[in-house]
């Protein structure tokens, strides 16, 4: 039976181990919420430590005696593009779980949440059959221990890491999920991967997807639950590597739990970036990235640029522009197509927005649009896109990542005020410039202390060459682009005489 079945049936009741699907040792289920319609779309398995031993087994006999590892890139790059065309054949199947799960629009899920993880996972696979990154060391007159000089070459080989634990969140569950899955195999790990409690549907297709396109049994393996499975698996001592995509708080706990076993820990963390406006900017243009920011997926994105640093020149202009456009945008139903922004994920995710809006209007910041629950919807865990202007950048919402539909502005006078307000962050994960003079602009993203700039809204989450991960609080190392398959490497050096 498929995933698509069991989910109308509301159950999937086992995880993928060693290529079997096994019955979990407790019997609960955790009920899977529709964000948009609070009813319960599913059960899934609640995996405990007895499941994740049972899966870093399978993983750890794969890496260590089965062929995966042992594979040249081109058979694995086959296997895998083998995995991508069965989700390809699955696609609309998997947008509609994004959609009941994540509570993505429609438009979203056809196109962030799974157009472009498939482009990320389509590049991965060349990339890896490229292998551009295997150079000869250069020539190199040594001498050697008996004291004789002789001429030396060598190469630079990256090899598999072992078996690598993933951990991801819940907003963009398809997308994260492969942005691991992909490079971690490509490069000969294995892996056992466990998503959020809120979003397990898109993990557990990934896993029937692998069983059918043949990967080699304990290559991929999923196990569904809580933190406590996260604890386990980013403390056990058969891991050797720990990637994770979840807040900062998780992140630094994930270090912690890693420590004693001293794994390698990629985190790819939170962000409260910023979106500057010059005073020559496009502004009709800026608006509208503006509004993205903060509506799509209902403020539920890492990258997402929440704070609007705007010249004080075009400052009322702006506000005007974007406050109008937000009129437009149509909350609700995430399956209605015509709607622009569906609802946060869970009651507790929307109560933390409502704090965020109380201390906001107690900064002394003005609301200049929403700050409330939309009043035609009963159901659901909506919010209106809410705008503050006057924000002190120094003030909590300015400061926290909210993870909802609120974006603030705050003013200012000169590039160097703009530059130090935006750097004026614990994050440092993303941000945009938008101005006429592309030098000053590119000259300003040089001086932003975080891992992407985008000029004038460029595509950046498009390109999957582009490395993309934190810096400060929003996390450790780089996914995506060669630095990305790298990340899942161990590199070994071999020297030897050449004449
Ligand atoms: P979260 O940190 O609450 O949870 C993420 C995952 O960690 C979940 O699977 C959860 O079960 C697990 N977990 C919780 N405690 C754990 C522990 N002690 N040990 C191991 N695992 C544990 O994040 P969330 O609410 O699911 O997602 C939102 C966060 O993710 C935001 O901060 C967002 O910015 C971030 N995010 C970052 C990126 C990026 O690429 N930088 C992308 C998407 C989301």
């Amino acid at each position: 039976m498929g995933l698509a079945e069991e989910l109308e049936l509301g159950v999937a009741t086992r995880l993928y181990i060693g290529g079997e699907w096994v019955a979990p040792l407790r019997s609960a289920l955790d009920e899977v919420i529709n964000p948009a319609t609070e009813a319960i779309i599913g059960k899934v398995a609640v995996g405990g430590a007895a499941e994740v031993d049972q899966a870093l087994s399978a993983a750890r006999e794969a890496f260590d005696h089965g062929p995966w590892p042992r594979l040249s890139h081109e058979e694995r790059a086959a296997r895998m593009q083998a995995l991508y065309d069965v989700l390809m054949r699955r696609a609309a199947e998997i947008q509609r779980i994004i959609v009941l799960e994540a509570g993505s629009t429609q438009s979203l899920a056809e196109a962030l949440q799974f157009a472009t993880p498939m482009a990320h996972a389509q590049w991965f696979i060349r990339a890896a059959m490229r292998r551009d990154w295997e150079q000869p060391l250069p020539l190199n007159v040594g001498t050697t221990m008996a004291g004789t000089r002789s001429l030396g070459g060598g190469v630079s080989r990256h090899e598999p890491l072992g078996v690598v634990a993933a951990v991801t969140a819940y907003n963009f569950p398809f997308f994260l999920n492969l942005a691991k899955v992909f490079p971690a195999l490509l490069m000969g790990n294995t892996m056992v991967l466990k998503p959020s409690p809120y979003t397990p549907f898109e993990a557990l297709v990934i896993a029937e997807a692998a069983h059918e396109a043949g990967l080699p049994k304990g290559v991929l393996n999923v196990v569904t639950g809580g933190a406590e499975v996260g604890q386990a698996l980013s403390s056990d001592r058969r891991v050797d590597m720990v990637t994770f995509t979840g807040s900062d708080v998780v992140g630094a706990a994930i270090m912690q739990q890693a420590a004693p076993g001293l794994k390698r820990v990629h985190l790819e963390l939170g962000g409260k970036s910023a979106l500057i406006v010059r005073a020559d900017a496009d502004l009709q243009k800026a608006a509208m990235s503006g509004l993205v920011n903060f509506t799509l997926h209902c403020g539920q994105g890492c990258g997402l640029n929440t704070r609007h640093l705007v010249h004080n020149s075009v400052r009322p202009a702006y506000i005007e522009m974007v406050k109008a456009m937000v009129a437009h945008v149509k909350v609700g139903d995430p399956a209605d197509p015509a709607t622009g922004m569906g609802p946060l994920i869970r009651e507790s995710q929307r109560a933390r927005v409502e704090r965020y809006v109380e201390s906001g209007l107690a900064s002394g910041a003005r609301l200049v649009c929403g700050g409330k629950r939309p009043e035609h919807l009963k159901k659901g865990f909506f919010f209106e896109p809410t705008l503050f202007d006057g924000v002190d950048n120094r003030s909590d919402i300015a400061r926290h990542e909210i993870f909802g539909p609120v974006a603030c502005v705050t003013g200012f006078d000169s590039d160097e005020e703009a530059i130090a307000m935006a750097n004026d962050s614990d994050f440092g994960l993303g941000g945009t410039i938008f101005s006429a003079d592309t030098g000053a602009a590119y000259d300003m993203a040089c001086q932003l202390r975080t891992g992407t700039v985008m000029i004038n809204g460029g595509p950046a989450a498009m390109n999957s060459a582009a490395p993309m991960g934190g810096y400060k609080r929003s996390g450790i190392g780089r996914e995506y682009g060669v630095d990305g398959l790298l990340a899942y490497t161990e590199q070994k050096s071999i020297v030897f005489p050449v004449g």
